[in-house]
């Protein structure tokens, strides 16, 4: 096969960031996607309706010429979100709110330090058909930072889906077999996303000669027999699992530091990774269902009527990105070869 044509995909999971990045990032992701779940994690975070539809308005200045992209938007879930928030969120569009423990990821020192306070919250997202998406990880210092995932699992999550049986939930990014097996026995209601560098890497990948710190992110990176769990997990063609890239761009000097910034900037070669990843399980026939359709099933929202062409044509993703203020950024993969390329 040297042509592969599929519905036009959406990213379920992604960090635009703000300001400057808007001009890489929004291009970078309406070359292949039409419509995204914009993560809420800025600084200050978007944490009510109006800061979400002002953030949507600059990502829509910030797309390119005749796109159709369309950003759908995600509420920042604090100890202080009432139930009034989740209904103007509502009346203003957003689609869904982010669940993140503190100081899970970047930004998210604002976020939430007592679950238990958000349950009337939750109870009036399923109330007004909106999504919970959840960054699975306890940030508690005693617990292994490899075993974070399966924590949170057993602390919180088994408990939010069990009290809240009409609420959609988004296992964000899965990164163990633990989160997969939860997620394939759990409810019709309980859906993850998957990211390329999830199916492509173990955390042997951050120590491969010395640090490597472009390869981490957060969650991070597991022992292989998490890997293959998540691989034969979107091999199953399963429909809860479908694409969330959690591409996230950070400056290289942010990466390259003492103290490095978790996020790996993947949008420029997305689709490209999956579909690599698709063809080396042999499952090419399912990426489409696995981009296109399983995400949209999911939230409620119409299949793009679109398509998009990945031809068999090796390319090499470039060492290095340049943004308009002059700093760069080093792309997940960088200066890899990648086995299909999207054409147009
Ligand atoms: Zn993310």
């Amino acid at each position: 096969m040297n042509e592969l044509v599929i519905r036009t995909p959406d990213d379920w999971h992604l960090h635009f960031r703000d300001g400057d990045f808007l001009a890489e990032t929004v291009p970078a992701t309406a070359r292949c996607f039409r419509r995204a779940i914009v993560m809420p994690n800025l600084t200050p975070p978007v944490t009510t309706a109006d800061l979400a539809v002002a953030y949507r308005q600059r990502i829509l200045a910030a797309s390119p010429e005749g796109s159709h992209f369309e950003p759908l938007m995600t509420l920042y879930l604090t100890d202080k979100t009432t139930t009034a928030d989740i209904r103007a969120a509502r009346r203003a569009g957003v689609v869904a709110a982010k669940l993140y423990p503190a100081g899970a990821t970047t930004n998210s020192s604002a976020a939430v330090s007592s679950l238990d306070s958000l349950e009337p919250v939750f109870e009036a997202l399923a109330e007004n058909a909106m999504l919970l998406l959840v960054h699975g990880e306890v940030t508690d210092g005693d617990i292994d930072i490899f075993d974070r995932e399966k924590v949170f699992i057993d602390r919180h999550l088994e408990g939010i889906v069990d009290r809240h049986p009409g609420l959609k939930v988004v296992f964000e990014h899965i990164t163990t077999k633990d989160a997969v097996d939860f997620v394939m026995d759990g409810p019709i209601t309980l859906a993850a996303t998957v990211t390329p560098q999830h199916l492509l890497l173990n955390r042997n990948d951050l120590f491969v000669g010395g640090i490597r710190p472009h390869n981490y992110c957060l969650p991070v990176l597991k022992r292989s027999t998490h890997q293959q769990a998540l691989r034969q997990a979107v091999a199953s063609g399963s429909p809860k699992f479908f694409l969330g890239t959690d591409s996230a761009p950070h400056a290289k000097h942010k990466k390259e530091a003492s103290c490095g910034c978790a996020g790996c900037y993947s949008a420029w070669s997305a689709i490209e990774l999956y579909a690599q990843v698709f063809e080396e399980l042999g499952v090419l026939d399912k990426l489409e269902a696995f981009a296109s359709e399983h995400g949209p099933n999911f939230y409620g929202l119409p299949l793009n009527q679109g398509t998009i062409t990945l031809a068999k044509r090796p390319w090499q993703i470039p060492e290095v990105i340049k943004m308009s203020d002059g700093d760069t950024i080093v792309p997940f993969f960088a200066g890899q070869t990648v086995g299909w390329q999207l054409q147009g």
